[in-house]
């Protein structure tokens, strides 16, 4: 307002908007809140956090990623960096938790900077330049993994479980994910693609963790539909139909007027006849089992019985997919089209009980390239928690065997990759130096916090990595049994190197959109204004008023 002229509306009235450093440190805060409430879950010592839903139901979990989803995050810098957790759970599959802290200490170094006059651009410059940089020494510092080294795998599998409530069967689950993983990796060229599709997780309450199972094959968690069925066909012949065995009853109100009971018996035994008839090119078909998306009729059960043939009905769609997928056969949608040609074929169909329920295992089938896994547990909610961690250790194995590379966990990457920055941070020179070495010191957030997790003294432990590190202890970390600094190598702590060149990408990316932004203009909205998340620093209606010149560079 120089001109010192009424200042001219542009904007719709109840528009709220706030610029210049007011936007950034609402934003930063909003940011920091949401990095805050999942930093005590991070490393094998984290909590677990209790979410309540509005409905009374109960998540306990670890899981960065499934924190944020399940909160109801309504700031737009705090969503930003629930997105980071998003795209860091899609990429590398684990290390959501990291990318979320990393930001947020990024953009709380990021604070200081801008109070001591540096401009967010030289910031961002500065963090891009670090960010690079630190993309480069992690590569140099890895070591490539191959698809048979199983001990390797399993490490990477173990390690990402080791922060999981279900961390004493991990041995197991590890084998299973690695063996999983193997099965259905396709080489191209000289490198593999792991299609996670390709592994279907079961769950079944009751048992312990210990009774789950790796299925080479397609499980389908029905039963066969008639008990006079064989319970076991060995070489079954499959058919795979999307269509009902059965005669839809309006096709046949619409036509019939009964007038004497003769008209219904010969109606009832035209049904029969065309149920009759159905099963019959099944039987044509050659097939002695079928699976079935719809429903299969009373009767045409039956008949199916008779005949030996083993039936499942409503059988999910994804399900006949994998089905079609393993066995060869092709999902006919009209039973009449059914031929010989269609009918695929697998080792063995077999109904097996697990717990309460009867499941239709389909195995050792032509195309092994579908696994299954069936997890067991006690109760629903550690039944869940086994389900996340069985992901996230299919996870980093797959994108282990995918990009053949990995790096030490417990913090020695992350204070390596410290390391070289500052040595190079000599060479930035300008102002973007310093926001430089801020980026070596976000990185050490992840040693520090898993010290602090542990009960440690981050300090002292931060003192003692540093010192290591110089005396060229690469892989030293936080031993956060042990409770002191330790190497990482000797104590197979690994992961894929994709976890973390994911969190430093999207992290930076992240902490950097955020800096850019000086400006916040909210439409109005309906509900009233509330508070962030944790008691998180205002929402949008903690702003101020339209003050805030631009920040002043010198
Ligand atoms: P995220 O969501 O980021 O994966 P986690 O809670 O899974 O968070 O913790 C991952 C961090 O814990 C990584 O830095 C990893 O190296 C570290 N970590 C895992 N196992 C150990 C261990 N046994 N000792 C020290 N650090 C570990
Ligand atoms: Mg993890």
């Amino acid at each position: 307002m120089l001109t010192g002229q009424t200042p001219i509306l542009v904007l719709k009235e109840g528009t709220k908007r706030e610029r210049g450093r007011g936007a950034l440190s609402n934003n930063i805060a909003a940011a920091k809140a949401i990095a805050d409430a999942v930093r005590s879950t991070l490393g094998p010592r984290g909590l677990d956090k209790m979410l309540v839903d509005s409905m009374g139901d109960v998540v306990v979990t670890n899981d960065g990623v499934t924190i944020l989803k399940e909160m109801d995050v309504e700031h737009p810098a705090a969503k930003m960096l629930v997105e980071v957790a998003k795209t860091q759970d899609q990429e590398a599959g684990d290390g959501t938790t990291t990318a979320v802290i990393l930001a947020g200490e990024l953009l709380k170094r990021a604070e200081s900077l801008i109070e001591q006059n540096i401009h967010p651009t030289i910031i961002s410059q500065g963090y891009r330049m670090a960010s690079q940089k630190a993309l480069e020494v992690l590569n140099s510092i890895s070591e490539p993994v191959k698809i048979d080294a199983v001990d390797t795998l399993q490490r990477v599998a173990v390690t990402s479980m080791s922060s999981k409530s279900v961390s004493f069967s991990r041995d197991l689950l590890a084998d299973i994910a690695v063996r999983a993983i193997q099965a259905v990796a396709e080489k191209k060229g000289d490198t593999y693609t792991a299609d996670l599709d390709n592994i279907q997780v079961i769950k079944k309450q009751g048992g312990a963790i210990t009774d789950s199972q790796l299925i080479e094959g397609v499980i389908v968690d029905k039963e066969k539909v008639h008990s006079g069925m064989p319970a076991r066909v060995e070489h079954p012949k499959i058919a795979l139909l999307d269509a009902a065995l059965e005669i839809k009853k309006t096709e046949i109100d619409a036509k019939i007027e009964i007038n004497e009971p003769s008209q219904l018996n010969a109606f009832l035994q035209e049904e029969e006849n065309m149920l009759r008839r159905m099963v019959e090119q099944v039987k044509k078909s050659g097939a002695n089992v079928v699976f079935c998306q719809k429903g299969i009729d009373d009767l045409a059960q039956h008949f199916l019985a008779k005949e030996g043939i083993y039936g499942v009905r409503r059988v999910k769609k994804s399900d006949m997919e994998k089905l079609a997928k393993a066995t060869g056969a092709d999902i006919v949608s009209k039973v009449s089209e059914l031929t010989p040609d269609d009918v695929g074929s697998a080792g063995l169909v077999e109904e097996r009980k697990i717990g309460e329920d009867s499941l239709t295992f389909v195995t050792e089938a032509k195309n092994a390239k579908a696994v299954s896994i069936l997890l067991r547990g006690g109760t629903e909610h550690v039944l869940d928690e086994i389900e996340r961690s069985v992901d996230d250790a299919l996870n980093v194995v797959a994108v282990a065997v995918e990009d053949g590379k990995i790096v030490y966990g417990g913090g020695a990457s992350a204070e390596e990759l410290a390391l070289h920055l500052r040595d190079e941070a000599a060479k930035v020179g300008g102002r973007e130096q310093i926001a430089f070495e801020s980026f070596a010191e976000a990185l050490e957030t992840v040693p520090r916090t898993l010290a602090e997790n542990a009960g440690l003294d981050p300090i002292d432990i931060l003192i003692e990595l540093r010192q290591s590190h110089k005396s060229g202890k690469k892989f030293a970390g936080v031993n956060v049994h042990g409770g002191k600094v330790d190497d990482m190598k000797g104590l197979h702590i690994v992961e894929p190197i994709r976890v973390g060149r994911q969190a430093i990408e999207s992290a930076t990316d992240a902490a950097v959109m955020i800096l850019r932004i000086d400006d916040v203009i909210a439409s109005k909205t309906t509900s009233p204004p509330a508070g962030g998340p944790g008691g998180g620093p205002g929402g949008m209606g903690g702003m101020g008023g339209m003050g805030g010149g631009d920040f002043g560079e010198d």
